[in-house]
């Protein structure tokens, strides 16, 4: 019987054992684990697939950069491959249970430094480990007065984990890869590169410069698999002056006026009259979790806010106010905090949108606590008839499943991420099988009508880069393969691999 819980593709016991006593002497045993124990959050899954097929053989906790150097100087001798994680709190799109079974886990929690926050231009460089309660906590005790953009996952998810991801939060700086500037990331070859303007000796730019010179690299870090991000930098918004922030909630009676909220909305947001990224959430994400009119629930909830200076605001406020009013008249109810008085939900959506770091537990987490969760994360084209439709077909699919359409449209500047949820009771093999083809079926769908997907699982990783044409898939496969010739990198990581 091995000693191990699993081994990567490939790789025998004894080759295994020897990669293991190399990095054992890098980073120490405490620091390379292999049992079950150490193991076993690293193989919590809550997608619908089985465990076997995504189990981790060890994971490894580098300190440094030149550790992390190291390890992938290992791994290429041994052909171990690495899946890297920041915090591996990748709730609904895998967590952090790598592409294929025997991968390392590379926890990169320990590399936890807020290295730099500058107050005058707003942006800090941080280690991939900071969560965003951290570099909150960071900005208090020093006293430096910045707003972060947090997801509304938990305050325990990594910046730099949840930035490649392309992740987004809820202020004016919700697109999160957008406000990063200035990536260090260590290739497979074991060399460390500084995109923008790093690769210049004492660089005064690296942070505020996105751009650089020549081709712009720092895509092909993101949602990839071409390097270790081993620092990052993200700018950080100055808070505007007392009385420069409004929130407010708009509460729509039914699902069909999508399309008629939709109108005004995208005009809101592209003149910025409406800068941050706004929310309409289902009744049933709101709710309990379950579709149906239950009394006084709204079938669509608008959170959004207006900022700027006390003048602005009210001003801006009156074009928001007045465009709703104009198209609902009397069938939709405006809050403010006057109206909303102590109502939690408010109160929550009040924090997110200006970047404060807390977590309202919902009945969503109950439903999440029967353990089979996957976030099915489309991509909408802020046009009405689209976003309207595209409800109609997830709702319609979802049913046949028997699962209930419970969502939350976030809304950018001409695009709409589209999360539904699919919950599910893991234990039972019936609803795993249930939840697994009805997620094949949204994207099969979606994709179908033009509708592109911007995030998926690992169990729907190949299928969601396939549908992206075989011209990207062929380019990023060749881009892989020079940075990687030995498919070391978290191999598989969206769709892409080396076979
Ligand atoms: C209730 C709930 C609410 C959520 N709300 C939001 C939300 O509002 N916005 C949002 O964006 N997400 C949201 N999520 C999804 C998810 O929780 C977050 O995106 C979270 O930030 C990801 O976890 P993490 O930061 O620990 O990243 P990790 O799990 O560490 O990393 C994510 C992935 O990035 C890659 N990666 C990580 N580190 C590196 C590295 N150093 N180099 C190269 N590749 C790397 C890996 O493939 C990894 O799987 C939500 C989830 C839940 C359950």
């Amino acid at each position: 019987m091995s000693r191990y819980v699993t081994l990567p593709k490939g790789v025998t016991e004894d080759t295994f054992t020897k990669a293991i006593q190399e990095y054992r002497t890098l980073l120490g045993e405490e620091r390379v684990r292999i049992d079950q124990a150490s193991l076993q959050s690293y193989m919590r899954i809550t997608f619908s697939e089985g465990d076997g097929l995504h189990r981790p053989s060890a994971v490894m906790y580098p300190k440094s950069v030149k550790e992390v150097q190291a390890v992938v100087g290992i791994a290429n001798k041994y052909k171990t491959p690495l899946w890297t994680v920041c915090n591996g709190e990748n709730e609904g799109y895998g967590s952090s249970s790598p592409a294929t079974p025997g991968q390392i886990v590379l926890d990169l929690k320990n590399m936890n430094k807020v290295i730099e926050v500058d107050q005058e231009l707003g942006y800090c460089l941080l280690e991939p480990g900071v969560t965003y309660a951290e570099l909150d906590q960071h900005l208090k005790k020093n006293k430096i007065n910045l707003w972060l953009d947090v997801p509304s996952s938990s305050a325990n998810v990594s910046v730099i984990g949840n930035t490649i991801e392309r992740g987004c939060g809820y202020t004016p700086y919700s697109e999160h890869f957008l406000f990063s500037c200035g990536m260090e990331v260590v290739l497979a070859d074991g060399s460390s590169l500084r995109t923008g303007m790093g690769g210049i000796p004492n660089s005064t730019s690296w942070q505020v410069f996105k751009w650089g010179y020549g081709p712009y690299v720092d895509g092909l870090f993101s949602q990839g698999n071409n390097g270790i991000v081993t620092k990052l930098g993200t700018w950080l918004m100055h808070p505007p002056p007392p009385g420069g922030y409004m929130p407010f909630c708009i509460k729509f009676p039914k699902v069909d006026m999508l399309g008629s909220i939709m109108k005004p909305l995208m005009l809101l947001r592209q003149t910025n009259i409406i800068p941050n990224a706004c929310t309409l959430t289902s009744a049933a994400w709101e709710g309990d979790g379950t579709n149906g009119n239950k009394a006084g629930q709204a079938a669509w909830n608008l959170y959004g806010a207006v900022y700027g200076t006390p003048e602005q605001v009210a001003l801006n406020w009156s074009y928001v106010s007045g465009a709703f009013k104009d198209g609902f008249g009397d069938k939709i109810r405006i809050l403010t905090e006057k109206e909303a008085k102590d109502d939690p939900v408010f109160e929550y959506r009040k924090q997110l949108m200006m970047g404060v770091v807390s977590r309202q537990e919902t009945a969503l987490d109950k439903l999440r606590a029967r353990g089979g969760f996957m976030r099915f994360s489309p991509t909408a084209a802020g046009r009405p008839g689209e976003c309207d439709q595209q409800v109609k077909v997830a709702t319609q699919i979802l049913r046949k499943h028997g699962f209930d359409y419970i969502s939350e449209l976030i809304v950018g500047w001409r695009d709409v991420r589209h999360n539904i949820d699919l919950f599910f009771e893991r234990s039972r093999p019936e609803m795993v099988r249930k939840a697994y083809a009805c997620y094949n079926e949204l994207v099969d769908a979606f994709i179908r009508n033009g509708w592109g997907i911007n995030r998926a699982n690992v169990a729907f990783m190949d299928k969601v880069a396939d549908a992206q044409g075989a011209s990207t898939l062929r380019m990023n496969r060749t881009i892989k393969k020079v940075l990687d010739p030995n498919n070391i990198l978290s191999p598989g990581k969206s769709g892409i691999s080396q076979g």
